[in-house]
Parts: structure tokens; sequence; C-alpha cells
């Protein structure tokens, strides 16, 4: 349902030496979990961009759900960037606005046929009895938790993580690989993580990616099963 089509991307900066992506196919199932991991500059956040339009591709093609975005103008972007939704590493969260406030934003800005209430997203994430607060009054799980349950409200098809452990200690991160893997659970959404904690693509990924240097190296089954104890 998500399919990249010989995607380069360069960007025109004589500093960059390589290419943000150089010719990469893949294609992610619905429902999949897909975690995409690399070095810093591999080009994990360029193709989280080219997934929700935020990019386009310098060649080659990136389609969701069969249509290619590129030929799209940004209205009709719309309907399909609606059912995206994005988990940040800094969370991303409005300071002067309430937990639940921050939560029911997505809702505000487009309106969604299917939809969690703010009440039962905050629920899922455990974080119902903080709705009043504010994010400065909340530890970094906490914040993310809100970050997840503004994601979910929305009911989307498409999750898109961009390293939504990094900020966390390892155990706080655990608490929040968990709390993506119900909502994976639950939900019945695609998944794509970008992470450079190895722990999260073990915990959460069907199959996960490896970049380095804008080029796609391998595609890995996770099968955390076949693991040793
Ligand atoms: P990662 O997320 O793996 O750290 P990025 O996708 O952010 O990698 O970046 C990949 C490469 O593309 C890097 O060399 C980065 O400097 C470059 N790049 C990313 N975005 C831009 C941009 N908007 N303008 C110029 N260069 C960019
Ligand atoms: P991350 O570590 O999550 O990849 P980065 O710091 O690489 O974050 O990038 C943050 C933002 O800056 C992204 O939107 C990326 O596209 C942009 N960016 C990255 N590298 C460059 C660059 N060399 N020039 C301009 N923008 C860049």
């Amino acid at each position: 349902m998500i399919e990249f089509n010989s995607v380069s991307k360069t960007f025109q900066e004589i500093t960059n030496t390589f290419p943000a992506l150089s010719d990469i196919s893949f294609a992610i199932q619905k429902g999949e979990a897909f975690g995409v991991v690399g070095e810093s500059g591999a080009g994990k956040s360029t193709l989280l961009r080219l997934i929700n339009a935020l990019e386009k591709p310098t060649s080659g093609s990136v389609d969701v759900e069969g249509i290619t975005l590129s030929t799209l103008e940004n209205k009709q972007l719309r309907p399909l960037k609606k059912r995206i939704s994005m988990v940040f590493q800094q969370f991303n969260l409005l300071n002067n606005k309430t937990v639940a406030e921050n939560v029911r934003l997505p809702l505000e800005i487009h309106s969604h046929s299917v939809h969690l209430t703010v009440d039962e997203a905050l629920n899922f994430v455990g974080l119902e009895d903080k709705k009043d607060q504010y994010p400065s009054q909340l530890s970094g799980g906490q914040k993310q938790r809100v970050g997840i349950a503004r994601a979910l409200v929305t009911r989307p098809d498409i999750l898109l993580c961009d390293e939504p452990t990094s900020a966390l200690d390892q155990s706080t991160a655990e608490e929040i690989v968990q709390v993506l893997k119900e909502a994976h659970k639950a939900f019945n959404m695609t998944i794509v993580v970008v992470t450079h904690d190895l722990p999260v693509v073990k915990a959460l990924c069907q199959r996960v990616a490896v970049l380095e240097k804008g080029e796609l190296k391998t595609i890995l089954d996770v099968n955390p099963s076949t693991e040793p104890a």
C-alpha cells in the first residue's frame, strides 16, 4: 500500500556529497509495522517526508494505495494526508494548550467521519487523568503518550513515527514501544517507524529497511520468536 519505485531525492546543496535517497524501491504492506534504520544523514527523515508528501522525489514515484503522490495538487492530497498521522521525536505539543486541546487539534483541522473521542484517545494511552494539564507539567514519556493520542484520535490508516523514543530514557522508551504495539494491534494501521534504536525495531516491526548514505542496503525480516533467549 506504500510503494517506492526507483525513488531518488537530491537536494540542491553543494554541501551534500551524496543524494538523500538513491534509487530506492520497496513496498510496505497494508497493516504492516515497518522499521527504517540507518545512521544520521542516511535519508530516514526524507523517506518519511516523501510518504506524507512533504517532499517530492527528484525521480521515481511514491504511491500510497495506488495513488502516485507527486501527480496530485495540495488540495487533492488532503483526503489522503488526513489519514496519515505522525509521532515526533520532540513530541511537537503546543505548550499553551492543555493535553485535551492538543489531542483535539487534528479533529479541528480536518473533518473525520470516523475518529476516536479525545477521551477515548487519552484513555488508550493511559492519560485520562491528565487531560486538563499542560505539557510542561508532564514527563517526557507522558508527553509522548499525548503525541500518540493526538496521532490516534483521527483513526489513521498510516502512522509515521520519527525517532519516537530517542528523547526518552530506556525504560520509558520500552513503555512507549508497548503503547505503539498495542495501537498497531487495536487499530490495524500501517506503521512506519524511523529509529536509531534497534530494540524498538525488534519489539515492534515485522520488517526493517537498512539505509546507508541514501542507499537501501537490505530489508530484513524481524522475527523475535526465533531470537535466542
Ligand atoms: P536522516 O533522517 O537519516 O538523518 P535525512 O533524511 O534527514 O537523514 O537527510 C539525508 C541527507 O539529505 C543528509 O545529507 C541531509 O543533510 C540532506 N537533507 C535532508 N533534508 C534536506 C534539505 N531540506 N535540504 C538540503 N539537504 C537536506
Ligand atoms: P533527523 O535527525 O530527525 O533526521 P535532521 O536534523 O536531520 O533531523 O533534520 C531536521 C529537518 O531539517 C528535516 O526536515 C530535514 O529535511 C531538514 N534538513 C536536514 N538536513 C538539512 C540540510 N543540510 N539543509 C537543510 N535542511 C536540512
